[in-house]
């Protein structure tokens, strides 16, 4: 054991993610958060002296104003009774309402804790039956969990929307009076172009003590376009392709349960490997878009990249028995044939460098089960596994994907949508490591100018994958 000084410091920084987690939490109650360290590799992006000092001062806050605290339970429980009644509070709070599958989820989430971080509001989380148990708490001595039976529809229905009022202000009326609490909705089902992005809906915003936002979205590329947030952000993360890494890594970590599920796993089948690959399959419509297809442009895609080797076709070749190396393959897909049809495939012939493929895959659910714990444990499970693999594999336009890529800090290589064409479009590697912004704005804060974003923000580009998208890089 190497026991110099410098080794006794390095420890305690990586096990920290390089100043990203606050020290002190109770390692018994979230193995993971103290020990990802010893499952990937260090990442070569560090957050910023002035991230890290963000993060900390948000803690603070969130300790004096989340649950438990004085003011969350005089005020927040009042405002969430009686959205009409006018409270002055020193605190505000932004509740997330998820939507859509996990990774959706995780990525708007993300982009909710950053809105708070920016705007001074005590994060709080409504999960479902179906998402609980699966994080640990993010913030030290407090919780983030907002009760899931309060934010009902009817709820919902009775209080202010963000669409109103953007009207009433567009319309100038005198005699509107902002809400304590407002229900703020940017799932992409609905009409996106809502300002929200621009610094007028942010004055307003600002004034109202407690907001329910619910979004299915990466949005963060909105807020750099908000001038309000602009320097802010560029201090915060001075590297703009790394801003789902460094919050995906900050907020979600696994629950010792779905540690049990990813470290056991990963100790068994991957931990041995000389390299590991991930190849994330996620096929929106099996109808449309064929097994052969689809395994054609794996085979496409890893072998023409040489992320796998290609097999040695002589008819009599021995398989070679020493300095072999071990290429690990694993796979998340809800189908198996992928999985299946790859380890047949080296399982009957060497490869032409002698590397040993092994391929593995943890589950095949078959079909997307909306509401489904166990199902969501295994997903979390397998995003994460994804995550710590060397190099990635991902398929277009999906958020499941995002978030494996955005937790490993990897570039992965994206298969194409091939819908009824016979031979795949060429794999890409992605130009970052953010998600895609599936639904930006698309006009000015006018609402009258069709906008460009690519154009006129030089650190946003089309989504490699889904064009009207746009990602930061
Ligand atoms: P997206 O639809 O690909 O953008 O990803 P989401 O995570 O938002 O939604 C898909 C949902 O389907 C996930 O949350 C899982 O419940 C399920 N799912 C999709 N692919 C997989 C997979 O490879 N493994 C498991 N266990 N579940 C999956």
């Amino acid at each position: 054991v190497d026991s110099s000084p410098n080794t006794i410091t390095r420890v305690p920084m990586e096990k920290l993610l390089g100043g990203l987690l606050a020290p002190g939490f109770d390692e018994g109650t979230c193995i993971s958060r103290y020990q990802s360290y010893l499952y990937r590799k260090a990442s070569p992006r560090k957050p910023s002296p002035y991230l890290i000092s963000k993060l900390r001062n948000y803690e603070d806050l969130h300790k004096r104003c989340g649950p438990h605290s004085k003011s969350y339970n005089k005020k927040m429980t009042r405002l969430i009774k009686n959205s009409k009644i006018n409270l002055t509070t020193r605190c505000s709070y932004i509740v997330w309402k998820g939507s859509n599958g996990l990774g959706n989820r995780m990525i708007s989430l993300s982009s909710v804790f950053l809105y708070a971080v920016l705007t001074d509001r005590v994060l709080l989380v409504e999960f479902w039956h179906d998402m609980s148990g699966l994080f640990c708490e993010p913030f030290p001595n407090s919780s983030w969990e907002f009760p899931e039976n309060i934010l009902t529809t009817s709820y919902l229905n009775h209080i202010q929307t963000y669409e109103s009022l953007v009207q009433n202000n567009m319309a100038n009326t005198s005699k509107w009076v902002l809400p304590s609490i407002l229900y703020l909705n940017l799932q992409h089902s609905r009409e996106h172009d809502k300002l929200f992005h621009c610094d007028r809906s942010q004055d307003l915003l600002r004034k109202i003590p407690a907001l329910i936002l619910r979004s299915d979205q990466y949005f963060v590329p909105s807020l750099f376009m908000t001038p309000y947030f602009q320097q802010e952000l560029s201090k915060m993360f001075p590297e703009k392709g790394t801003i789902f890494h460094h919050m995906g890594r900050y907020l979600f970590h696994p629950s010792n349960k779905a540690w049990r599920l990813i470290s056991s796993f990963y100790d068994a089948n991957l931990a041995k490997a000389d390299e590991k690959i991930g190849l994330q399959i996620r096929v929106f419509n099996t109808r449309k878009s064929p097994y052969q297809t689809i395994m054609a442009s794996i085979l496409e895609c890893t072998l023409n990249n040489k992320l796998l080797p290609e097999l040695d076709t002589r008819i009599s070749v021995p398989f070679p028995t020493k300095n072999r190396t071990f290429k690990s393959v694993f796979v998340a897909s809800l189908h198996s044939e992928y999985a299946e049809n790859l380890t047949n495939m080296y399982w009957r012939k060497p490869t032409i460098t002698g590397e040993i493929i092994q391929v593995y895959q943890a589950s095949h659910e078959g079909k997307q089960k909306p509401g489904d714990s166990i199902q969501n444990m295994k997903a979390w499970s397998e995003i994460y596994l994804l995550s710590l693999c060397d190099l990635l594999v991902t398929s277009y336009k999906s958020t499941f994907g995002y978030v494996a890529q955005g937790l490993g800090g990897l570039k992965p290589w994206i298969l194409y949508r091939s819908w009824g064409e016979k031979i795949p479009k060429p794999c890409q590697q992605a130009l970052s490591m953010e998600p895609c912004f599936h639904y930006p704005p698309k006009s000015d804060c006018s609402a009258k100018n069709k906008v460009d974003i690519t154009s006129v923000f030089p650190y946003m580009k089309a989504c490699e994958d889904f064009s009207p998208g746009v990602k930061l890089v």
